[in-house]
């Protein structure tokens, strides 16, 4: 067994090699990308092959778990166990609170370990967004899980030291927008560019630096689920129109440019970027039903784009 000096060492460096790797957790990486990473000259496995939680026997405390990738429908764990207080739980493995797995991501809960999350994104071969670190703040028993909380070790460490109320709530904002833009977005965004094959779903431009993973119905809205569902991979160009109502997708995929803009005489961006796309098709679904936009969800939005061009 290793200490936990040792362990944290092994952790960092893990962690670091993974922000490297993902460009900064942006990118989801396969498991044989993951296999790559080595400590100190060595092969070191850093994700389980079979089960979620990954507890190398030379560790005390797990180092990693994961979450596969479900189709829509099938709800992700994270999605519906996001509590009131913004945090996320993750399910114990099986009901034994004594299995080892529960108590490798306890231990490392007590010691106050860094871990990493890996999070399934679909694709063929599999690909998983690494977040890291992120911390088990919490335990609910009777539920059965752990309450994780992706944030940096400084501001972890400052959590922890406060009981001021005034504290305790930048630490609240600051652990939802970090599962926001750590977590919920580039998981979003990688799961739909994959679901779209890197294409813009209106042009079909294949360049994945000028695409974006859009909102049908806006993060804030009740209806906005991050779902692929909720999703559309859009270049710049085609997003910024979409959201700011210039350009509207009928719930039947048609693609709609507001009528001021159709009597506009402009450059080629104007004529082939947007007035020529009038009346036309998406150009770009995700192959498998279940991950195409959902209707109810462009009928909203279709909605305000009309009620837009009417005001
Ligand atoms: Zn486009």
């Amino acid at each position: 067994m290793w200490s936990l000096d040792e362990e944290l060492a092994l952790r960092h460096s893990a962690i670091e090699w993974l922000k490297i790797r993902s460009d900064d957790g942006a990118e989801p990486l396969t498991r044989d990308e993951i296999l790559d990473f080595e400590y100190r000259g060595q092969k070191f496995r850093l994700q389980a092959t079979q089960t979620g939680i990954w507890k190398p026997r030379i560790l005390r405390a797990a180092l990693s778990f994961q979450t596969v990738f479900r189709t829509p429908g099938q709800a992700r764990p994270y999605e519906d166990e996001v509590g009131r207080d913004g945090l996320i739980r993750y399910m114990w493995r099986g009901d034994d609170p004594l299995h080892p797995d529960n108590v490798g991501l306890r231990f490392a809960h007590e010691h106050q370990l860094p871990l990493i999350w890996f999070i399934g994104v679909g694709g063929a071969p599999k690909k998983y967004q690494p977040v890291c670190p992120v911390f088990i703040v919490d335990e609910e028993p009777e539920l059965k899980r752990f309450v994780v909380a992706p944030m940096d070790e400084e501001a972890f460490f400052l959590r922890d030291r406060t009981q001021d109320t005034v504290m305790q709530g930048t630490i609240k904002r600051y652990i939802s927008r970090e599962t926001k833009v750590r977590l919920h977005q580039p998981v979003f965004r990688s799961t739909v560019l994959r679901a779209y094959e890197d294409r813009c779903a209106v042009c079909n431009l294949g360049h994945r630096q000028l695409l974006d993973a859009a909102h049908i119905v806006p993060d804030s809205d009740d209806r906005g689920v991050a779902s692929v569902v909720n999703g559309l991979a859009l270049c710049k160009i085609h997003h910024a129109a979409f959201d700011s109502f210039i350009m509207g997708i009928s719930p039947d995929h048609v693609v709609h440019i507001r009528p001021d803009l159709l009597e506009e005489i402009d450059g080629p961006m104007l004529q082939h970027g947007l007035k020529e796309l009038h009346g036309s098709n998406l150009m770009k679904l995700p192959r498998a039903r279940g991950e195409r936009p959902r209707r109810d969800l462009l009928e909203v939005s279709f909605n305000k784009f009309l009620n837009a061009e009417a005001s």
